[in-house]
């Protein structure tokens, strides 16, 4: 996936993480492109709204998207969200068979793809997925800041604390 392609398609995952705001959850947004360059699915952190620790917005396109195809394997498939992926959701890309990942901004305290682990391009195991990191990763962390900036706090949002993800202090 070229350069210019990556980043229109991070837009559309900015949009999507721009629309968590509106349930108060953190701004993480993921879209899913088919083979054939067109969109397959969309996702978005709701953690908060569905009281769900496993609502992220990689794993709600995952989902999406497989319903989709109408099949687990996403081969040949890309995954673009604004922020690295945690454990949980790396482990979920090699399980999909998914071919590529682009990634906006790194988090330093749970990333698994470049941060703490590396775990979708891990030898031992049995598929590996190619990444492209740093896609309009400004904006993707302007957008988390902005989220957990205090004026911005309101009694909606107690779930979600700053030292939740405060990665971008400690880069
Ligand atoms: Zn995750």
């Amino acid at each position: 996936m070229d350069a210019t392609t990556a980043e229109r398609w991070m837009r559309v995952a900015l949009a999507e993480a721009r629309a968590a705001l509106d349930h108060h959850d953190v701004p993480v947004g993921a879209v899913v492109v088919a083979p054939d360059g067109t969109e397959l699915a969309c996702g978005r952190n709701r953690r908060e709204q569905q009281r769900d620790p496993t609502a992220h917005a990689e794993l709600e396109a995952l989902r999406a998207a497989a319903a989709t195809l109408g099949t687990w394997r996403l081969d040949g498939c890309t995954l673009v969200v604004t922020l690295e992926p945690c454990a949980m959701c790396a482990g979920a890309l090699v399980q999909s068979r998914i071919a590529r990942l682009v990634f906006g901004t790194d988090d330093p305290k749970a990333g698994a793809v470049t941060s703490l682990f590396d775990l979708v391009r891990d030898p031992r195991l049995p598929h590996r997925v190619e990444v492209h990191r740093g896609i309009l990763a400004g904006d993707c962390a302007t957008l988390l800041r902005s989220f957990f900036t205090p004026r911005r706090y309101t009694p909606q949002r107690q779930g979600a604390r700053v030292d939740e993800w405060g990665g971008l202090e400690n880069r």
